[in-house]
């Protein structure tokens, strides 16, 4: 699944990483799965190769084979097909991999879902995963738009850019610490402060964009911190040619003022 996006000559490939793709039937939208691809794109242009399983409903998982996992989001309904199996199911496996280190990606209604609960704004509670010290209570007015988030990676300051559409206002709690710090849109909550939440190798936040192929500094960061968990690295291998990346990145942040 998804390897067909991937262009790489499999003779160079030196490295090999595994991600966890959860439920990328129920939890996919504003082409979150563009994360996936661009996981996999730029891994296969450095010559790793980046193996992609599809967790669905029902799997057994052995959690400590992955290096990498990725949470897209959801409507209420997706996320209320899910949340049980989630839990159930893959409840104690992924939360000691996150305790482990595992490297997350959770954006929107999956970020919802690793924290303590999300409450609609229908009034029905889905417990989460509690891997992330955060809960969601969902308002009536939803937060829509363009979003920019400064966030730091690797020592350097960059400023994210993405796409929110949900109900959940997040909470944190002192388990977590920011991810980011809003500079436009909502982000976490109405009052526009918090662009998501880290907790060891695991992020949450609510870009879409998709998010990753938007911002090619966050992709890089979460494979060079897969490769040192699987690899000891300390240096990352071949750094890529991102100009027409950054130039559209750039672009997106002049447009946002
Ligand atoms: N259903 C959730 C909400 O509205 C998550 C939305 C999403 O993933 N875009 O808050």
């Amino acid at each position: 699944m998804l390897n067909h996006y991937v262009q790489a000559d499999q003779s160079e490939q030196t490295h090999r990483l595994h991600l966890a793709y959860l439920y990328p039937e129920q939890m996919n939208v504003y082409g979150d799965r563009g994360n996936v691809i661009a996981l996999a794109q730029r891994c296969a242009w450095r010559g790793i190769a980046l193996q992609v399983t599809p967790i669905q409903p029902g799997d057994q998982v052995d959690w400590p084979q992955f290096d990498l996992a990725f949470f897209g989001g959801g409507q209420d309904s997706g996320q209320g097909l899910i949340a049980a199996d989630l839990l159930e199911r893959q409840g104690s496996g992924l939360r000691a991999a996150i305790e482990d280190g595992l490297v997350m990606l959770a954006i929107c209604g999956g970020y919802q879902l690793l924290g303590h609960y999300f409450l609609t704004h229908t009034g029905e509670k889905l417990a989460g995963l509690g891997a992330l010290d955060v809960y969601t209570v969902g308002g009536k007015q939803r937060l829509i738009g363009n979003v920019v988030v400064a966030v730091e990676l690797d020592g350097m300051p960059v400023r994210l850019v993405g796409f929110e559409n949900h109900s959940g206002r997040t909470h944190h709690g002192p388990g977590v610490r920011p991810f980011g710090r809003v500079l436009v849109g909502y982000g976490d909550n109405d009052d526009r402060r918090a662009g998501g939440a880290v907790y060891r190798n695991c992020f949450g936040c609510y870009l879409h964009g998709s998010l990753l192929p938007k911002n090619p500094q966050l992709t890089d960061h979460l494979i060079r911190l897969a490769l040192q968990r699987r690899y000891g690295m300390e240096t990352f291998p071949a750094p890529l040619d991102s100009d027409l990346e950054l130039k559209a990145q750039r672009a997106m942040l002049d447009r946002l003022g």
